[in-house]
């Protein structure tokens, strides 16, 4: 790339607005900033004047975007325009997966001890003695430079995270390397590194992301760990509560082989990397005030109250012990019996499908008890570049293997969801243009070989074909038509195959008698369809719908009364604690859920 082509090359640039409640974080920027670097071309963020380079963490995350802020993404330089469309794309995902930690509701227990209040990172209860968190430094000889320590740290995080790919909390380790790669070009010796990411924290205290504190020290300690200077952390053989100020991220996992039965830590966030893992490993956790506790006495850390008992009395101990049980009763059942169907206590039965996005999601469903597919969203299969014929054929045939009960949809692009190699004209209200089945007509190629790979890989199998975003009849017969069409060119059987639709526009719910007479199922998307009825976009930052809304039961009640042909749930609500029992009232007999839902979504079932 000459120097004269960068510097004269049109800049190209975007707007993006950060949708997420979280903000744009360490994690999504880390996974956007490993995307930015494999282009050649410069490229910056600008929010209000100040613009950064978007190739390191350090500096994106210095724009301190917060839910809401809309900043321009600009691109110059050869590959500009590819980088622009590929980061679009990874942003829209990264803040549409960028699901918000919830904050834990508190329940009311009383215990007649004294206790000290706190903040829950991950529920649960644990009674056990406590114990103050201790660590020996050990100095080990290394022959290492300071700059093979430092590369070898960057090796060891991209190896952890490939490894713990298929993990939610993997995008952990590329933060962190991330964070250590923004660091290079100013740190030379071990000394620079100790006072640039001192200098970092100290800047880092009393603001929102003051928990990155923990992963500068973790990084710092990985790089040392490298060079001879070691910690060992030691822990009693009986079971314990840690105390600590704070832990580091890379400690969490090494909790899992000592008998900690509870952590209770004074300095960090619900947000924090740490407390993530903590929950990953189902360790009973709170924020509270460790300097309160004085002596090793055997308290109740009860996570689910928010509470440290520390003079419990025998009645709390009993109570404690009890709910204990019943925890550890309540996981063994969810996990065991997910593998059964699920009954009402009536005896009805209810089937479990899982919404899946590729092969892997599909074998993850597997593993938790789904009974087919209920939804394949094949938007996110090829992400980031165009699938060949037969990449798509290879993908279907596994993902068709594991399952007897499958519905595919077609791809569903447009307003929320976009696809780099798939251009739609710029709209002033993509919710409401070109998107879902609409794209037979302006993407026929497209669709023609998505539809072609399905029918070549369903085989002998009675696969059900979903249509998004239909709102006429006549547009689900044209696509059907089309559909029987491309068989016919290809000279291949679909007797088998079963065509319906999504129900996510209001003005299906007028035309259920005229489908009835052409589809062979519904399956309702209540997240469009909420959107639509409420006219608030799903992504809004701060307008948000009701899903719980009478308006929404009332709509399900009146496509489950109208409709002759099978009709299942496959948005958000299918999964919702407080909708299940209510859906099963209204005549509902299959809810197609995420794949971390199934095992309680059953148990729900069960229940009603
Ligand atoms: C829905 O709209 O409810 C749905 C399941 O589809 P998606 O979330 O993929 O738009
Ligand atoms: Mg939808």
């Amino acid at each position: 790339m000459g120097f004269f082509s960068t510097f004269f090359s049109k800049p190209v640039s975007t707007n993006l607005t950060v949708t997420s409640g979280n903000g744009f974080h360490l994690r999504p920027v880390a996974q956007f900033v490993s995307v930015a670097k494999k282009y050649s071309c410069e490229i910056t963020a600008s929010l209000n004047n100040k613009s950064v380079n978007a190739k390191g963490v350090n500096s994106l995350l210095g724009l301190s975007l917060e839910q809401g802020n809309r900043f321009t993404l600009t691109c110059k330089g050869k590959d500009a325009q590819d980088a622009l469309e590929s980061l679009t794309n990874i942003f829209d995902t990264l803040m549409q997966n960028d699901t918000e930690i919830e904050v834990i509701e508190k329940e009311d227990t009383h215990y007649e001890g004294d206790f000290i209040k706190g903040d829950i990172i991950s529920s649960g209860i644990a009674i056990a003695s406590v114990y103050h968190y201790k660590e020996e430094s050990i100095q080990k000889e290394s022959h290492l430079s300071f700059e093979e320590a430092f590369t070898n740290s960057l090796d060891e995080l991209e190896a952890l995270y490939t490894q713990h790919k298929e993990n939610k909390n993997a995008g952990i380790y590329l933060a962190q390397k991330e964070l250590l790669a923004s660091l290079k070009t100013e740190a030379l010796t071990l000394q620079d590194l100790e006072n640039q990411i001192e200098r970092l924290s100290a800047q880092l205290i009393g603001s929102k992301l003051e928990a990155k504190i923990s992963d500068y020290k973790d990084i710092l300690q990985r790089v040392k760990k490298h060079l001879g200077f070691e910690v060992k952390t030691l822990f009693p053989n009986e079971a314990f509560i840690l105390l600590a100020d704070d832990l580091l991220p890379s400690q969490i996992e090494r909790l899992s082989e000592v008998s900690v039965a509870g952590v209770i830590l004074k300095n960090t966030s619900i947000n924090s990397h740490t407390a993530i893992l903590l929950r990953g490993a189902g360790i009973s956790s709170l924020i509270a005030d460790t300097s309160l506790f004085d002596k090793d006495d055997k308290v109740i850390l009860d996570a689910h109250a928010a509470v440290v008992v520390t003079t419990p009395s025998q009645n709390d101990l009993k109570k404690a012990e009890k709910r204990l049980q019943e925890d550890k009763k309540q996981k063994v059942l969810v996990s065991t019996k997910r593998f059964n169907s699920a009954q009402t206590k009536k005896g009805e039965s209810i089937k479990v499908l899982a919404n899946v996005t590729d092969e892997n999601s599909a074998i993850t469903a597997k593993e938790e008890g789904a009974e087919g597919i209920g939804l394949l969203r094949t938007e996110f299969l090829f992400k980031e570049e165009k699938p060949s014929f037969e990449m798509q054929v290879d993908s279907y045939e596994k993902i068709f293997s594991y399952f007897g009960d499958i519905t595919v949809r077609t791809l569903d692009v447009g307003g929320d969801k976009a696809l780099p190699y798939i251009n739609l004209p710029k709209e002033e209200n993509p919710f409401l243009g070109i998107r879902g089945i609409r794209l037979f007509k302006t993407h026929p190629e497209i669709m023609e070989e998505q539809l072609h790979a399905i029918f070549v890989a369903a085989k002998n199998r009675s696969v059900k074909i979903m249509f998004p975003m239909v709102s006429s009849v006549e547009e689900f017969s044209e696509a059907k038509t089309f559909a029987q069409e491309i068989a016919k060119k290809y000279q291949i059987d679909i007797s088998k195959l079963l065509f319906g639709i999504m129900i996510e526009v209001p003005s299906v719910l007028f035309l259920i008698k005229s489908f009835n007479t052409v589809v062979d199922f519904y399956s309702i998307g209540t997240n469009d369809l909420t959107q639509y009825l409420f006219a608030i976009e799903r992504t809004h930052t701060t307008l948000k719908t009701d899903e719980l809304s009478p308006v929404v039961f009332d709509v399900i009640k009146m496509i489950s009364l109208q409709a002759t042909k099978p009709v299942s749930i496959c948005g958000e609500l299918a999964a919702n604690k407080k909708a299940i029992p209510k859906l099963l009232e209204l005549g509902i007999e299959t809810l197609s859920v995420s794949a971390k839902s199934i095992a309680q979504t059953k148990e729900e079932i069960r229940h009603v």
